[in-house]
């Protein structure tokens, strides 16, 4: 493929870090927009050092500067905090970012004439009655509950990829992400699989929120990040398209596997404690993936 000039926004997250990592190792040029709201600047250390990526410290909820420079090739937008505990530490900021962010990505798309993939989520899908979850189900999301200022705002933001791509033409595409784990993720970010692995490493009792029979479905990073790179370069496909792994697990379980993972590296820990379920946690969680499948080529 010939070397494209690709932007992501939060490309210094735990995700945008994988991504922009693969396009630099295709070849393609990076320019990363992050704020470091979420992200580390450890996480894109090495590729700072490197000749084809170029970091820009700004707010998505603010137009996207000029110093952005000659016109992008693709836009991923990634720049959103994913972690329920820091997504609701300032909600009203976290659906500015969703709603603004897109919209600024959207009108540089635009005018670039460039490729855009939006990074939305599982989350649109509320409290699923369907169960896995296709794309063609509309969601059941509470509009008032702690969790709406994210929801609701990667509702809206797939409303605004929508409407550019009716009306305006722009060629964009819409990902859902399920729950994904891997290196880099950030260990006080409070997500269950960073918890509890650092708990178990610790020896401390891991944290089980309710009675730990509520499901997730976890992905590995790359895998993700695959899928990702699949949908913007199909030739046609705008989704929405789930991404993610389909193997689903109980937090019991989960728990029990991060024990194990704890003790290959000679920390046993047993015990657990239990907690208040946070307001709307989702019961279940599993993607069907049959679209990504057949569409993408997607394992
Ligand atoms: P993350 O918090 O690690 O990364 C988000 C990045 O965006 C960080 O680098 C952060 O600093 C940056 N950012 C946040 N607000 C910003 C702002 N206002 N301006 C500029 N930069 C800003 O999260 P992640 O897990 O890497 O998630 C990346 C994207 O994927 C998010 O849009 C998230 O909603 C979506 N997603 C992730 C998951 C998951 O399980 N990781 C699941 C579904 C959807
Ligand atoms: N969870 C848990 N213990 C923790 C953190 C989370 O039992 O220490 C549960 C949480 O209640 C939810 C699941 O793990 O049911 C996944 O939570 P996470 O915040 O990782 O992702 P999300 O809820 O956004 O899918």
């Amino acid at each position: 493929m010939a070397s494209l000039r690709c932007l992501i926004t939060g490309g210094a997250g735990f995700v945008g870090s994988h991504l922009s990592e693969r396009l630099v190792r295709e070849g393609h040029d990076v320019v990363v927009v992050d704020n470091f709201l979420t992200g580390r600047r450890q996480n894109i250390a090495e590729l700072i050092a490197g000749p084809r990526f170029l970091l820009i410290e700004h707010d998505v909820i603010a137009p996207l500067p000029e110093s952005l420079g000659a016109r992008f090739d693709r836009i991923y937008l990634l720049a959103c905090p994913a972690s329920p505990p820091r997504y609701q530490a300032d909600p009203v900021y976290t659906t500015k970012i969703s709603f603004l962010g897109t919209l600024y990505g959207l009108e540089r798309a635009q005018r670039d004439d460039a490729r855009l993939l939006l990074a939305s989520t599982s989350e649109i899908y509320g409290e699923p009655e369907v169960h896995p979850q296709p794309e063609s189900y509309r969601g059941s999301v509470s509009t008032l509950g702690p969790r709406a200022c994210y929801d609701e705002g990667k509702r809206v933001a797939e409303t605004l990829v929508s409407d550019f791509r009716r009306g305006r033409g722009v060629d964009a595409r819409i990902a859902r992400i399920f729950n994904t784990y891997g290196p880099r993720m950030d260990p006080e970010d409070g997500r269950v699989v960073s918890n509890f692995l650092v708990q178990a490493l610790r020896g401390e009792d891991l944290t089980i929120y309710g009675d730990g029979t509520q499901s997730r479905s976890f992905c590995f990073v790359t895998d993700l990040v695959d899928g990702l790179v699949r949908l913007m370069e199909h030739e046609s496909e705008a989704g929405p398209v789930n991404l993610g792994n389909d193997e689903e697990h109980s937090m019991l379980s989960l728990a029990e596997l991060a024990r194990e993972a704890a003790g290959t590296h000679g920390v046993h820990t047993k015990r657990s404690s239990f907690h208040p379920r946070p307001i709307d946690d989702p019961t279940q969680r599993r993607p069907d993936l049959s679209l990504a499948r057949a569409r993408l080529g997607y394992a």
